[in-house]
């Protein structure tokens, strides 16, 4: 199985895709994780794609289309991928056909989750993750349980994006508006596409999606 997860920045793509991973051991794709790891680790594409992410704007087509290239290339023929924050242009959309179809494999579904804009900037302004294991969280709508503790890990370290703030966000937003959301209608087309209530709790959000794949 795979499947593209779709929605704007703040939608619940990286929480479902957690979801998904740990209840079908499928393996989720995030270009900006990959992104953020190449900022991080200081390679030529991280030096390239910081000044990019932090103003909020999109990373070259062929930089993110080759992360996704090389990492189907080394997952197992057999586990599903999911596919967050990528593809987000009509060329990425080209190129993960292709890619797709260099792997052996098809497209079975795009997962849109629709959510009210107004909530977005109050999702990503909230947003936190655990600095050893990446879990993520929301200040007021997911915090851990137990209060500066790692509900999957222990670690007491968390962390914050530095592109989650109101300004990028509103070009982050722009961006989805302009180059993402037009990949939809080609998507469409094929009837691969199923909409999904993201203003939904996180698990009733999980259940819509489990529906789609069962
Ligand atoms: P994306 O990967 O689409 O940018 P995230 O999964 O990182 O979005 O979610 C953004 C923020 O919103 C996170 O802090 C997350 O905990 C929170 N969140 C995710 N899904 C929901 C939901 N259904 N209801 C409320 N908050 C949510
Ligand atoms: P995300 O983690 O999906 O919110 O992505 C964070 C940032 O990484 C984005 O604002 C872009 O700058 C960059 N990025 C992630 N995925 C892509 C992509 N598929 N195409 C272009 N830029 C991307």
């Amino acid at each position: 199985m795979n499947i593209i997860l779709l929605g704007p920045p703040g939608a619940g793509k990286g929480t479902q895709s957690a979801g998904l991973v740990e209840r079908h051991g499928m393996l989720q794709l995030s270009t900006g994780d990959m992104l953020r790891a190449a900022v991080k680790a200081e390679t030529p594409v991280g030096v390239k794609a910081k000044a990019v992410m932090d103003r909020g704007e999109l990373v070259s087509d062929e930089i993110v289309s080759e992360l996704i290239d090389a990492n189907l290339a080394a997952m197992d023929a057999g586990t599903g991928a999911i596919f967050d924050g990528y593809p987000r242009t009509e060329a990425q959309a080209v190129d993960l056909d292709a890619i797709l179809a260099k792997h052996g494999r098809t497209l079975d579904h795009v997962i849109e989750l629709e959510v009210n804009e107004d909530a977005l900037v109050e999702r990503i302004t909230g947003r936190f993750s655990c600095a050893k294991c990446g879990a993520l969280y929301h200040d007021t709508a997911n915090p851990p349980a137990k209060e500066g503790v790692c509900d999957s890990c222990g670690s007491t370290e968390f962390k914050r994006r530095p592109d989650d703030n109101e300004e990028t966000v509103r070009t982050r937003m722009q961006e989805y508006r302009a180059k993402t959301a037009p990949i939809l209608p080609g998507y469409e087309a094929r009837s691969i596409v199923t909409r999904v209530d993201g203003m939904a709790g996180i698990e009733d959000v999980a259940a819509a999606i489990d529906g789609i794949l069962s």
